[in-house]
């Protein structure tokens, strides 16, 4: 057995299902305590919404969904068909029981208590990456601020008082407000009618499809296998272990299985006692050709665009559709994207789109991820960080293998009990 600390004896073999941000993290971090892994997914890398998302790794930025402003904003977006947050009108009471308990987490009071959770790990996240990078994983971290702009200066105050919460909440965050003159000097193709912009410092951004490939590539250098076309249908105990049932293909068998499978976690975690609401928050992203190059994420927040240099190409993301996960991509959303970017950005290609996506953001009732023991012992689940998985994924990962190694669960990862 490997990975012995004190008198508690982790898994040799662990079988992680799937091959996001998460799920490949987490298995990294398993290598490197000594634990041999299996990664299936039953597409391939970043299948899910570890593709087509801003890639951002914005620890200063990760905060919970539910606060008071975006119940306001919801009620008015609802009667929006442009609007950034899309809830259909439809009979379906999972999500209007989900909606209800969301709605009913929007209060200052839960935000703080919620924030105070996530402060820890924000702290670290970063440093998990380095340590990814050092580790072997080749794909770059770039180092940039976020340019949060504003067409009208008046419509920076949420984000001006959010900031000063996140600092109440014991994160530090270097920003400064710049005009729009300074905001083009620094990025030129933000439109002059763009007045203001918050400059938010010590964030990176990768190309996250690029990176988890990269970051796949260095689970298999290092002995991890990856089954791709692995559909898992079921989980069931053998002798000590666990076999992993696939829909075709041959079983997989383990000491231990982590669910890391997104928005889809619920299937498969909740015969596993994993009972905390989740739906898939979809967003849908493309990339355009620019004139010039961009240095770094530009966030439209009053519009609710992430925009985030790749290459010689900008992706802009946005849109929050409350809407099953394996819906069509709805082309309608991405033409509401579009029209809210036209003014905002100068020297852009808008109807040069390549790379249409949609992806669930796997989304809790309480804004609080779900990282660790099930009710069974040796199934795991790491996922619900709704719109921070790619900030969060890499150290949740970390914690999560020293909890599954050590049978001891790090401070930082008691608030994301899944069995809460
Ligand atoms: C538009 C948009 C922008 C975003 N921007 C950012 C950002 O800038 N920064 C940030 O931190 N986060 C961002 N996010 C959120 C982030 O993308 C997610 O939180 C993160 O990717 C979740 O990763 P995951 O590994 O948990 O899930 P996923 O990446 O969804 O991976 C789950 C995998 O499980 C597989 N799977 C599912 N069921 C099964 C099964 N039964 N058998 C086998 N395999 C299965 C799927 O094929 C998939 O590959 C954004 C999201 C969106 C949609």
């Amino acid at each position: 057995m490997t990975g012995n600390i004190g008198k508690h004896t982790g898994p040799d073999r662990v079988v992680v299902i799937g091959a996001g941000m998460v799920g490949l993290s987490t298995a990294w971090y398993l290598q490197e305590r000594g634990v041999e892994t299996v990664v299936l997914d039953r597409s391939g890398v970043a299948a899910g919404s570890s593709w087509g998302n801003a890639g951002w790794i914005s620890p200063g930025l990760s905060i919970p969904l539910a606060e008071p402003g975006i119940l306001r904003y919801g009620i008015k977006a609802l009667l929006d068909k442009d609007s950034p947050l899309y809830v259909p009108f439809k009979f379906d009471p999972k999500l209007w029981r989900f909606m209800l308990g969301f709605a009913r987490r929007c209060t200052a009071r839960t935000w703080r208590r919620t924030m105070a959770s996530y402060v820890p790990v924000n702290r670290m996240a970063i440093d998990a990456y380095d340590e990814l990078a050092a580790g072997g994983v080749q794909s770059p971290t770039h180092e940039a601020p976020i340019m949060a702009a504003f067409r009208k200066a008046v419509d920076s105050r949420a984000l001006v008082k959010e900031i000063e919460q996140i600092r109440e909440a014991g994160l530090d965050l270097e920003t400064e407000s710049i005009d729009g003159a300074a905001l083009r000097t620094a990025v030129p193709i933000v439109a002059p009618e763009v007045e203001m912009a918050v400059k938010i410092s010590g964030q990176r951004y990768i190309n996250p499809g690029e990176y988890a490939d990269s970051l796949a590539s260095a689970v298999q250098d290092r002995g991890g296998q990856l089954n791709t076309g692995a559909a898992v249908r079921t989980i069931r105990h053998a002798g000590d272990g666990f076999v992993v049932e696939l829909f075709g293909g041959e079983p997989v068998s383990g000491d231990a299985v982590v669910l890391a499978t997104g928005a889809w976690l619920p299937e498969l975690a909740r015969q596993y006692g994993v009972k905390v609401p989740m739906v898939a928050g979809r967003g849908y992203s493309f990339s355009v050709p620019v004139a010039q190059t961009v240095p770094g994420p530009v966030y439209f927040p009053h519009e609710r665009m992430a925009c985030t240099p790749l290459g010689d190409r900008l992706r802009v993301a946005g849109t929050m559709e409350f809407r099953d996960v394996d819906a069509p991509l709805d082309l309608g959303r991405v033409e509401s994207i579009v029209r809210a970017g036209r003014p905002l950005l100068t020297g852009v290609d808008w109807d040069d789109r390549h790379d249409v996506w949609v992806g669930g953001r796997p989304v809790t009732v309480d804004s609080l991820p779900l990282v660790g023991a099930t009710r069974t012992p040796g199934i795991y689940t790491a996922g619900g960080h709704g719109m921070w998985g790619i900030s969060l994924g890499p150290l949740t990962g970390k914690l999560l293998a020293e909890q599954i190694v050590t049978g001891v669960t790090p401070d930082p990862l008691r608030p994301f009990d899944p069995l809460r």
